[in-house]
């Protein structure tokens, strides 16, 4: 048997290398904590070659003796903790002394650093795990670790490494990530002598995002501040209607650390369900605190993927806090007054909800018909006047102006946007023409608007649903004229129980009469009553299958979408009176930049994308 033996230190330290710093992103990772551990005020990071031939960080930070220094370099030499009670209340990032062993074992490294009190600094420099020298160097007070010939010593490890293009991108995104969380740090970031971007220190946060992220992604992004239970959310989200090609933008701290979490980027695309077009991304710029002892960080130490012990309340807090928010950026105040009707629909014969009367009105004062003065024109005004957005569940008017100034104004002037036929002089939007299916064009003062009728109507409907559905007061049940009967199985009939509270306050009216028996004798008025009890079953099926756990909104807002999307009235075409009235409607919507399923409603192509192509000016 062949003999056992313990391994060298650098042997160790080389293994562990694989684990803590599998590629050059994680080294920059381990050294940026290391130096905000330090108390850094200033921060600059350079790589060469997507960081595999050059790394550089350096800090003003506290800085290490010469007895330090050296000890840093020890397998499980830490600072940070002293006994294992320490690591429930670790406020560092570092804690398990692993990185500057592991990274130095597998390239060559120089460790030059200064503490106060020191007149000289000292530089250590070690190639592959062996110490080549010691000595005293002239620096100012702070850290600088420079890591040339990464994993050289280690060829099966460089192999894996990405194009310098890609290992590059995660250095450049991974330094954005600790400089949005840190405002109060001047960050820069070189690339081979080659600025890409300095950050002084900022005021806020929102001042970080536009110099490290672009001032476009700002403009996109409205702040968001919630609290609750121990957890307290603030950042900035997409405003309604923003959405990114990739999850490139949905970016998430957990007490301030950088993390990837799916139940917390889950929880934004639910949020976003009906305002980012599916396959797109809300950007999302969020920081969770937390208590640390309900966050299980280390995983795995080189990976940012987090768990939470209660992923349900986390996962919700954040769901409710985007929707409310998104809400409030969205709100139509002049449609919260008037509580949406229902009427019989002419062509099939079903209950559907009345159309916007503002925007009926609207569209009889262009056709002629006006109603002496009362009603739309005056509405805009009333608007601008307020100009806040009013919280739906307060009466406080005196509140002060959301932040994000720029929004308010953008949707009170889509609002105030009129929708007209090709002749209507003061129409901002004119229809031109129908000219593919449900396609119709219209022109604006931007440019050529490509506008999809049905997706608008579907929109239309939807909001108009969902007001009848959130309309408390008036539960808006409708009775049927003949009771259905339902029968269940004692399982099915406990969930109905369970949940019968909540459907009861979603619409529906059930009466037990006997075991297992039910007696449906009224129905919400957003569902047409053919489907109430196919409703009811899926509800039961849906119940029975998550465990009895039950959504009965979640629930009801698929049926609304269901509701407002299928059968479309029975109209099957769009005149042209048809559109400009959905034209109309459709800019005073919440969200009118999506159908309910997500998919886009209109884009605008703008004058200048025609100049350009025309090259030269119209
Ligand atoms: P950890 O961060 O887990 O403690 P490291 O190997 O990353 O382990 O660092 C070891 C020790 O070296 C730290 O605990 C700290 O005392 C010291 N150190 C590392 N980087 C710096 C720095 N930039 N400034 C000051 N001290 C540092
Ligand atoms: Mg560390």
């Amino acid at each position: 048997m062949p003999e056992i033996r313990i391994l060298t230190d650098r042997v160790a330290n080389q293994i562990a290398a694989g684990e803590v710093v599998e590629r050059p992103v994680a080294v920059v990772k381990e050294l940026i904590e290391n130096s905000i551990d330090a108390g850094a005020s200033k921060i600059e990071v350079e790589f060469r070659n997507g960081g595999k031939s050059y790394l550089r960080v350096e800090d003003d930070g506290s800085g290490m003796n010469p007895d330090q220094a050296l000890l840093c370099l020890e397998r499980h030499a830490t600072s940070k903790i002293r006994k294992a009670s320490d690591l429930n209340d670790v406020q560092t990032f570092g804690f398990r002394g692993e990185a500057l062993p592991s990274i130095s074992s597998v390239s060559r490294f120089t460790l030059r650093t200064r503490s106060k009190g020191n007149e000289e600094g000292n530089e250590i420099f070690i190639n592959g795990g062996k110490m080549i020298h010691v000595k005293e160097c002239g620096m100012p007070y702070g850290t600088r670790i420079e890591v040339s010939h990464l994993f050289n010593s280690v060829p099966g490890r460089r192999k894996f490494l990405k194009t310098e293009v890609t290992e590059a991108s995660h250095i450049i995104h991974l330094s954005k990530l600790y400089a949005l969380a840190h405002p109060s740090i001047t960050f820069s970031l070189l690339e081979g002598g080659r600025t890409l971007f300095r950050s002084p220190a900022c005021e806020g946060f929102a001042e970080r995002v536009r110099e490290t992220l672009g001032k476009g992604l700002a403009e996109c992004l409205a702040p968001i501040e919630a609290s609750e239970g121990g957890l307290a959310l603030r950042g900035l989200i997409g405003k309604p209607g923003e959405s990114r090609p990739t999850r490139k933008e949905m970016i998430f701290f957990v007490n301030r650390r950088p993390i990837e979490s799916k139940t917390l980027a889950h929880a934004v695309l639910e949020a976003y369900h009906t305002y980012a077009p599916k396959g797109r991304f809300p950007p999302a710029i969020l920081f969770l605190g937390i208590d640390p002892a309900l966050v299980d960080v280390n995983v795995h130490p080189a990976k940012r993927e987090i768990r939470f012990r209660e992923e349900r309340k986390v996962r919700q807090f954040l769901l409710e806090s985007i929707v409310a928010r998104n809400r409030q950026l969205a709100d139509r105040p002049d449609l919260h007054e008037s509580a949406p009707e229902m009427e019989v629909d002419g062509l099939s014969g079903m209950l559907v909800p009345k159309m916007d009367p503002q925007a009926l009105r609207l569209h009889q004062t262009q056709e002629g018909v006006n109603e002496a003065g009362t009603g739309y024109q005056g509405e805009p005004e009333r608007e601008l006047a307020l100009g806040v957005v009013p919280d739906s569940s307060s009466d406080d008017k005196t509140a002060p102006p959301l932040a994000g100034e720029g929004l308010i104004e953008a949707q009170e002037k889509r609002r105030s946007l009129r929708v007209g036929r090709r002749d209507d002089p003061n129409a901002d939007w004119r229809l031109l023409d129908r000219t593919h299916g449900d396609m119709a064009v219209l022109s604006s003062a931007q440019g050529i608007v490509a506008f999809h009728c049905r997706a608008a109507y579907e929109r239309i409907r939807y909001e108009q649903l969902e007001d009848c559905f959130g309309n408390d007061e008036k539960a808006s049940t409708q009775s049927l004229l003949l009771a259905e009967s339902l029968e269940f199985d004692g399982q099915e009939a406990a969930l109905i129980e369970k949940g019968r509270a909540d459907l009861e306050k979603v619409g529906f009216s059930l009466e037990e009469f006997g075991r297992n028996f039910y007696r449906m004798k009224g129905c919400p008025t957003w569902i047409d009553p053919r489907e109430a009890v196919a409703f009811l079953r899926d509800f039961v099926e849906v119940a029975r299958e998550s465990g009895g756990e039950m959504n009965t909104e979640a629930f009801a807002k698929e049926a609304l979408i269901r509701q407002a999307t299928q059968n479309h009235g029975g109209r099957e075409d769009f005149s042209e009176d048809e559109i400009v009235r959905i034209g109309n409607q459709l800019l005073k919507c919440r969200n009118p930049y999506t159908c309910p399923r997500g998919r886009p409603i209109y884009f605008e192509t703008p004058r200048r994308d025609f100049e350009s192509r025309f090259r030269r000016k119209l």
